[in-house]
């Protein structure tokens, strides 16, 4: 029962001229209630695009092709995502489900005060009046740590530092307490100590607010910070999932297990995620096999022409590869 959402084999296609570009397949992902969930995988993995697609945030040429995304909503029905009208939809986007993105100046329009982006993103989805609403916003202000929130809910976007937009993106996500707020590389962009300040903010609010909070992400120090439960991808799927220990003690995909090794010591040290040898793979018609068999050292003959099969290796530990079928 405390489960919020469950996406099932989630297919994201985008049709171009240079052809089909399959960015996400197969994709899978449960989130519980107050739980972290990160997702992590390097540029062109999927992750954001697969993130996007839960509440079918993909536009032409991009298409979701087929899936099933179940969430339970505050009321405690449970709606098919993929299903729901576009103005049902509307109703859970922005308020039960919201998100940040990674560039805090593209989510604020400069012609808006920060107030004014809240107070719009209460009004969309509730009936309170609009000196409610402003109180509201002043209140969410002091929640994300902004210093004199009387005064700064009238700043333009400009007037704030990178931080205090940041701050302010996640006020407006957090406006109408989100059961899951999805958060895409939120740091990305700041400096390190406001990156450390941001991802402090965002644990403690979902203390505060009993979120869920989902984080996509490609640093792997963050992940080891912050997450319960990682989800890794590569080439458009899942890679492996498990609970934070277990993928950081005992990696079993080859792609985890590479990643790691370029972090000495994730659990304790603040890493980056360094690229590993080879290129990011083409999504272009895509044939079947293992999207990592190109820069695989196990790769084997079946890696190059069939799928890899999801194995359990443990409790919520699930690993797709070849390796560890029991043919
Ligand atoms: Fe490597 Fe094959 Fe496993 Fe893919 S399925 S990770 S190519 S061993």
């Amino acid at each position: 029962e405390n489960q919020i959402l469950a996406a099932r084999d989630v297919n994201v296609r985008f049709y171009t001229y240079a052809g089909v570009v399959h960015a996400v397949s197969d994709a899978y992902l449960d989130i519980f209630e107050r739980e972290t969930v990160a997702l992590v995988g390097e540029t062109g993995s999927g992750k954001t695009v697969f993130t996007r697609a839960l509440t079918r945030l993909i536009e032409p040429p991009g298409r979701i092709e087929s899936g099933r995304i179940y969430f339970r909503r505050r009321n405690g029905s449970v709606v098919e995502l993929l299903k729901l009208t576009e103005s049902e939809l509307r109703d859970v986007r922005g308020n039960e489900i919201s998100y940040v993105f990674q560039d805090p100046s593209s989510a604020l329009d400069p012609l808006y005060t920060a107030g004014e982006h809240i107070v719009e993103t209460i009004l969309e989805h509730r009936a309170v009046s609009k000196d409610e609403a402003w109180n509201e916003a002043i209140q969410l202000l002091q929640d994300v740590m902004i210093p004199n929130p009387e005064v700064r809910v009238k700043s333009y976007p400009h007037e704030l530092s990178g931080g205090l937009r940041q701050r302010v993106v996640i006020a407006t996500a957090i406006s109408n307490k989100p059961r899951l707020l999805i958060a895409d590389e939120p740091t990305t962009n700041l400096d390190v100590t406001v990156q450390a300040q941001i991802l402090d903010l965002l644990r403690e609010l979902r203390n505060k607010y009993g979120m869920s909070l989902l984080l996509i992400t490609h640093n792997l120090g963050i992940v080891a910070e912050i997450a319960d439960r990682v989800y890794v991808m590569y080439g458009g799927r899942i890679a492996e999932t498990a609970d934070v220990y277990t993928l950081f003690e005992s990696p079993q995909h080859p792609y985890t297990q590479l990643l790691l090794k370029c972090v000495p010591n994730p659990l304790k040290k603040v890493e980056k995620l360094e690229s590993i040898p080879g290129t990011v793979p083409n999504l272009i018609d895509v044939k079947p096999g293992c999207p990592f068999a190109p820069r695989c050292p196990f790769a084997m003959e079946i890696c190059r022409t069939q799928n890899p099969p999801k194995v359990e290796l443990g409790k919520g530990h699930f690993v797709h590869c070849w390796l560890y079928s029991k043919r």
